[in-house]
């Protein structure tokens, strides 16, 4: 499976592309801010780095923006992510391709990403015309009670390496049909392809016209302090932050601390439950999917399955040979479906978790580096790990693709295991038992904020909330009603009679 790709023609991929979506030369080369692709490990480009004052100022910028775009009617606002859906459709292959090279999926990843960023467009301008309030029944006379939802202020978007731009499209088109301006802080990882998203909307904007006050959009450039501006300034009401559980604490205590609102979309340890009635092959595929895509580089992916006895043995053999046989590669020069971690700490994260997994009495199959375009990029063999228990490393969340397997005899201790962990993003269960897959469904079953049936955790659909309890945050967005985290809600009672009763059957005559 060796096929080499040089890092210069990467680096001259890169230039094309940027230079095809409007970005200058002087954008992605010179900089401070060195950018590898996890293809090779090898440097593709040297960013500018925001500096605090610059972000500052983009902050102020924003705030000012906002009074401007707040009072654009919302299907108005609507427009401009129309147009930005338009540009993405335009720009899909482009943009797909620097998702590949810069954070290391395989290509039909790399286009899905960007075609999760038109879905959310579309959902969005349809959503423009929608930001409904309620109408509610006074228990006064001549009374009328509602509420309405208003812009709240600029969003200020905080990402991870491995959505590099689906994240930010989830948010900042919710946002801007909501009346708010969006700074965003990529990942230091993948700062390439916020910048090419940001040309893209500035395309957009270019189209829609002077409506647009400068500064609704912003990219921050730079790691954890310039992501800290964002979210110490009681200038932005709303912080959505994605990553790591130990990023999450920090933000939400901070953004807390001055009363701002945080929508966390943190770590996951998601497991799927496969039942005696489940039809396993196609749980043997939904399993492959869920915990090798994306290099299990997804916060969805599939980290732990928990198999009835009856079945254990049986699915353990057909996981490990397509364990074994799946092709782990270059996403530019292969088909192969499992592309490289990210970098050299998480390749050593995964290997530290796969021995402590060893010394809590686990069997490790696979796991090892494979040689694909050497040294400075890390490529391993998916590892299967069957466990006595569900201790050490399987309570944690190891951003790598290892799966843990566990035997479990009755639906109540399987159900008990899915919930025994820290993090409640995704979970899911495979049966055709309608007891079992409602139990599941049920209050008393998963604790997740995704639960899904004959499937696996990974690869949500935009039209739901996204997002999960518990170390994940609590969070909720894209589709059903997470807008209304990016809106202020006021109610409103009117009086249009000629007397005054006071709620409650107070009495206060004077
Ligand atoms: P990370 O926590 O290292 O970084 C995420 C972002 O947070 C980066 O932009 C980083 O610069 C910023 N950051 C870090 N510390 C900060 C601080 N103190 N203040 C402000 N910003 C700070 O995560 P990562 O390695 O890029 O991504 C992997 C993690 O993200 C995994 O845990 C994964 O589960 C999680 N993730 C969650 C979701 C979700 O929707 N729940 C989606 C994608 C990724």
């Amino acid at each position: 499976m060796l096929q080499t790709v040089s890092a210069a023609s990467l680096k001259e991929e890169t230039a094309t592309l940027l230079g095809s979506l409007g970005l200058t030369e002087a954008e992605f080369t010179g900089g401070t801010r060195e950018v590898r692709s996890p293809i090779t490990g090898e440097v593709i480009a040297a960013v500018p780095e925001t500096t605090p004052e610059a972000a500052r100022a983009a902050i102020a910028k924003a705030a000012e923006a906002f009074r401007q775009w707040r009072l654009v009617p919302a299907p108005r606002r609507g427009e401009l992510v129309r147009l930005l859906g338009e540009e993405l459709r335009a720009g899909k292959a482009a943009l797909g391709r620097l998702v590949t090279i810069e954070a290391g999926k395989v290509v039909s990843e790399g286009l899905g990403e960007v075609q999760e960023m038109i879905d959310i467009c579309d959902f969005a301008v349809g959503l423009s015309r929608q930001l409904y309030g309620l109408t509610l029944p006074s228990e006064r006379a001549d009374h009328r009670l509602a509420e309405q939802w208003h812009p709240i202020g600029p969003v200020g978007v905080i990402s991870a390496f491995n959505f590099p731009v689906a994240v930010w499209s989830w948010n900042a088109a919710l946002a801007l049909v909501c009346g708010d301006p969006v700074l965003w802080k990529p990942s230091e990882k993948t700062p390439l392809t916020a910048l090419a998203t940001q040309a893209i909307l500035e395309k957009a904007l270019k189209r829609f016209g002077p409506d647009a006050p400068e500064g609704l959009s912003a990219v921050l450039v730079g790691d954890a302090a310039i992501g800290e501006l964002l979210v110490e300034d009681p200038r932005v009401p709303v912080v959505s932050a994605t990553g790591s559980t130990r990023m999450g604490r920090i933000v939400a205590q901070k953004v807390a601390a001055r009363f701002g609102r945080s929508i966390l979309e943190l770590g996951g340890n998601n497991a799927s439950i496969v039942t005696p009635s489940a039809d396993l092959d196609l749980t043997l595929r939904a399993v492959a999917f869920g915990a090798m895509g994306t290099a299990g580089q997804r916060c969805t992916t599939l980290r732990r399955l928990i198999v009835h006895s009856s079945v254990h043995d049986a699915l353990v053999e057909k996981l490990k040979r397509v364990y074994a046989t799946i092709s782990v590669g270059s996403p530019v020069a292969s088909e192969a479906l499992v592309g490289p971690l990210v970098d050299r700490a998480a390749f050593e994260g995964m290997q530290r978790a796969l021995a402590a997994a060893k010394s809590a009495g686990g069997t490790v199959h696979g796991g090892e580096r494979v040689d694909v375009n050497g040294e400075a990029s890390f490529y391993v063999r998916p590892a299967l790990v069957t466990m006595p228990a569900q201790t050490g490393p399987v309570v944690e969340e190891t951003f790598a693709p290892i799966l843990y397997v566990l035997r479990y005899e009755t639906i109540e201790e399987a159900i008990a295991l899915q919930n025994g962990v820290p993090q409640g993003l995704s979970s899911s269960i495979f049966a055709t038992d309608i007891r079992e897959v409602e139990r599941f469904l049920s209050a008393a079953g998963s604790d997740c904020g995704i639960a899904n049936v004959n499937m696996g955790p990974s690869g949500a659909e935009i039209g739901g909330a996204f997002g999960g309890e518990k170390e994940t945050g609590g969070g909720r967005e894209s589709g059903s009603d997470a807008w209304k985290a990016y809106m202020r809600r006021q109610t409103n009672a009117v009086n249009y009679g000629r007397s005054l009763p006071l709620a409650q059957g107070v009495k206060f005559d004077v």
